[in-house]
């Protein structure tokens, strides 16, 4: 069958995403084929775009939607034709109509959320389940920070982590995402344009954080090492600025025997198991209240160049969808 999708031929800026028609194939075995209703919007999409992490061209992009099964292949038994479904996973080709995807990877909506809704929080909230559990697991009383406080991973982060009982101190960029990071779930707020490590030191009362959880990557890392207290932990699991440059163990030997772990979500959701466990994770502490979900900008599909210009020149907020 025929539908859109977006396509690009080389690597770049947002003038290289194309909006064509593409040949969509029937669902081979333990596949199925899904019509996409919401296509959720990541930094990481623009890291596709530009190459810094480099696939095969020409190539689709974009890594979760939400829509409706169908039509599934030989062998399916996870899910059926009409099934509501969202998911997660590579290689880029989201940006699309429809799409065919190994059935085990999908993931069943629950009822309450909507298809919109799940397209804006799965790979997001994932991300912010494994940083507060599993990369450094939050303790009640903690100190935290975390940047981008107001953007995707960190509008869902920042509320999470309170519900933890951690203090969460949030970085950002503007006084408008100061006042949302704080309506978010941020204790206290460090301005991104501020010596961050003077002012983490002064809200710590000299002592510094247990964890960073740091997006901004290249920018920030030393001075992110800088935030934290002896045996802390630095969560580096982002690029926004550029990719961290090589540094030397002795800085971590120098800051009191730091640790740090550059996560990537994909080691934690590895099997079907581990993605559904970790869904009902999130989707429960969803329907309980603990998190909300801001789907703070909608885009045509078409217009996803516009989408990548504006979440790289930092204009966004919450989460992002684009409609097909
Ligand atoms: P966001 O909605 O958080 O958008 C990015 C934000 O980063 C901006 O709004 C901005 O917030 C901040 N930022 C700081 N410096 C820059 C810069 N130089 N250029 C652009 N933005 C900058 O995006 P996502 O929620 O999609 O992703 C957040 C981060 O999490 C990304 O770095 C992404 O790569 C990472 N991530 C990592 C995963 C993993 O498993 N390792 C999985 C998912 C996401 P402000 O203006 O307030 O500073």
């Amino acid at each position: 069958m025929k539908a859109n999708a977006i396509r690009m031929h080389e690597y770049g800026g947002p003038e290289v995403l194309q909006f064509v028609e593409v040949e969509v194939p029937d669902p081979g075995p333990g596949e199925a084929r899904i019509r996409h209703s919401a296509i959720g919007l990541n930094l990481i999409d623009t890291y596709h775009r530009s190459g810094l992490y480099p696939g095969t061209l020409p190539a689709g992009l974009g890594s979760e939607a939400a829509g409706v099964i169908d039509a599934v292949g030989p062998g399916v038994s996870a899910v059926k034709v009409g099934d509501r479904v969202v998911y997660t996973g590579r290689p880029p080709d989201s940006y699309s109509e429809y799409r065919v995807f190994p059935a085990e990877r999908l993931v069943p909506i629950p009822d309450g959320l909507e298809d919109e809704q799940a397209a804006a929080v799965l790979l997001k909230g994932l991300t912010a389940w494994y940083l507060l559990h599993r990369s450094y697991p939050v303790n009640p009383g903690d100190d935290v920070l975390l940047y981008a406080a107001a953007g995707g991973v960190g509008t869902l982060a920042a509320q999470w982590g309170r519900h933890l009982g951690a203090r969460v101190i949030g970085v950002v960029s503007t006084e408008e995402k100061a006042l949302l990071a704080r309506q978010n779930g941020c204790a206290d707020i460090v301005m991104a344009h501020d010596d961050i490590a003077a002012r983490v030191r002064e809200l710590t009362n000299e002592k510094g954080v247990a964890a960073v959880y740091d997006s901004v990557g290249k920018d920030t890392f030393m001075a992110s090492l800088d935030c934290l207290r002896p045996h802390g932990v630095m969560v580096s699991f982002g690029n926004a600025s550029g990719p961290v440059a090589p540094f030397a163990p002795a800085e971590l030997a120098k800051r009191h025997s730091l640790y740090v772990t550059r996560p990537v979500l994909f080691d934690f959701v590895e099997s079907r198991d581990e993605l559904l466990a970790a869904c009902e994770a999130l989707f429960g502490a969803i329907s309980a209240g603990v998190m909300a979900i801001h789907v703070n900008q909608r885009y045509a599909l078409k217009d996803a160049a516009q989408a990548h210009r504006d979440i790289e020149a930092r204009k966004t907020t919450g989460s992002t969808v684009l409609l097909p």
